[in-house]
C-alpha cells in the first residue's frame, strides 16, 4: 500500500495484517495521515463474509464426519490460514490508503 501524498510504501503485509493499522496510519516517510480507501474497506468486508462462509463449511464438515471436537479444532486454524490469508494478501494489494485531509472520499459517519 503506497502513501497517496509521496508515493513510497507505507505498511508492511505483515503490520497490515495485524490489523491495529489497517485503517489508521500516518505515512512512515512523510507523515501524512492516512486511512483506508473505500476498495479497502470492501475487501475486508469481502474477506469477512469469506470467513463466516469458512467457519461454516468447517462445521458443516465436522458434524457430517462427527469429528472430536479438540482434534477439529487443531484443524481449523491451519486451514482457516490457508482459506483466508491469500485473500488477506489480495486486500493488501489491492487496497490503498486516502489522505484523513482529503475530503474527495468521505466517510459516510462523519
Ligand atoms: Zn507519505
Amino acid at each position: 500500500m503506497k502513501c497517496p501524498n509521496c508515493s513510497k510504501d507505507v505498511i508492511t503485509f505483515w503490520q497490515w495484517g495485524q490489523g491495529i493499522n489497517a485503517f489508521r496510519y500516518d505515512c512512515p516517510h512523510c507523515l501524512e495521515p492516512l486511512k483506508a480507501n473505500k476498495a479497502t474497506i470492501m475487501w475486508f468486508v469481502g474477506v469477512m463474509l469469506w470467513v463466516l462462509v469458512v467457519v461454516a463449511l468447517c462445521i458443516i464438515v465436522q458434524k457430517h464426519w462427527e469429528i472430536e471436537e479438540t482434534r477439529f479444532r487443531s484443524f481449523l486454524f491451519p486451514i482457516s490460514l490457508v482459506t483466508v490469508l491469500p485473500w488477506v494478501y489480495l486486500a493488501w494489494k489491492k487496497g490503498g490508503y486516502i489522505s484523513r485531509r482529503d475530503t474527495s472520499e468521505r466517510e459516510d459517519n462523519r
